[in-house]
């Protein structure tokens, strides 16, 4: 174990990982569990301790998503319901950041959304020299834009922070044919395409930010934060849920061709 940040004998020295709101809420419920919070916040400590520079970009379906505002009510406009989703991310980092801090964890959260006095403004220099003393840093408020995910945040911030992989935490094992929570059949892919995850409308992440790591080439890890010790395998490199990348076939995980 390093605790130099970016001195890791790993394949990763930055990586973004997206946190979903719901890892923040015991499994089919809403709202905030300190329990879950530093769960998975003493996850993420440890990952950072194998020397790995980690920026958390945190969600905020726990609380609040606009698109829940948008079917047959008008008296909400849609941007103003994805706003109010925006700041349900800031409360969400929040949590996270008193739940890194209780364990000692040195931590800066910062905001796509102006909001002096409760988080620092998310400035890309800034929040790199955070990475490079050592901070996790938590970035809130999404793209600062509506209409958009945490998703397409946790790409794009991947993307100006120069992360060599974008990690998205769910609560299943990977991608699947279909819905695993659905249907039991569903096949775990291994290895996937971008090409793939588009052709076959995989839900992976949404397609802005499918598109965005196409375009530049920034592979994604998809996989289940709720087993004990899965983000630090991650961070690791270890062979845990499903690789996107450019490469061409899919493979599911008997190893057989798709
Ligand atoms: N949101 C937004 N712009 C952004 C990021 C988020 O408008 O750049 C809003 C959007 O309404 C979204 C909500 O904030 O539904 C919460 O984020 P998200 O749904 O990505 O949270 P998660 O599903 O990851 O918990």
């Amino acid at each position: 174990m390093t605790d130099s940040p970016g001195q890791t004998d790993g394949p990763y020295r930055r990586v973004v990982l997206k946190l979903s709101g719901e890892s923040f809420a015991p499994p089919g419920e809403r709202g905030i569990s300190m329990e879950e919070v530093v769960h998975i916040a003493s996850q993420t400590y440890r990952a950072m301790q194998q020397g790995v520079e980690i920026a958390i970009v945190i969600g905020g379906g726990n609380i609040l998503r606009g698109a829940q505002f948008t079917a047959g009510n008008s008296s909400i406009q849609e941007a103003t319901a994805h706003y109010m989703g925006m700041l349900a991310t800031v409360i969400n980092g929040l949590a996270l950041q008193d739940a890194l801090e209780s364990l000692g964890c040195e931590t800066r959260l910062m905001s796509a959304v102006k909001m002096d006095g409760v988080a620092e403004p998310y400035i890309r220099r800034r929040a790199k020299r955070h990475l490079e003393k050592g901070r996790i840093v938590i970035v809130a408020g999404g793209t600062g834009a509506p209409f958009v995910t945490t998703d397409t945040a946790a790409a794009q911030k991947a993307l100006e922070i120069e992360a060599d992989i974008l990690m998205k935490a769910t609560r299943v094992e990977g991608v699947y044919s279909e819905d695993p929570e659905k249907n039991p059949h569903a096949v775990l892919f291994r290895n996937l395409s971008f090409q793939e995850v588009r052709d076959q409308n995989l839900r992976v992440m949404d397609p802005t930010a499918i598109a965005q790591c196409m375009e530049h080439d920034l592979p994604i890890l998809v996989f289940n934060y709720r087993v004990d010790g899965n983000i630090e395998r991650a961070v690791r490199g270890e062979k845990i849920g499903t690789s996107v990348t450019s490469r061409k076939e899919a493979v599911s995980a008997s190893g057989a061709d798709i």
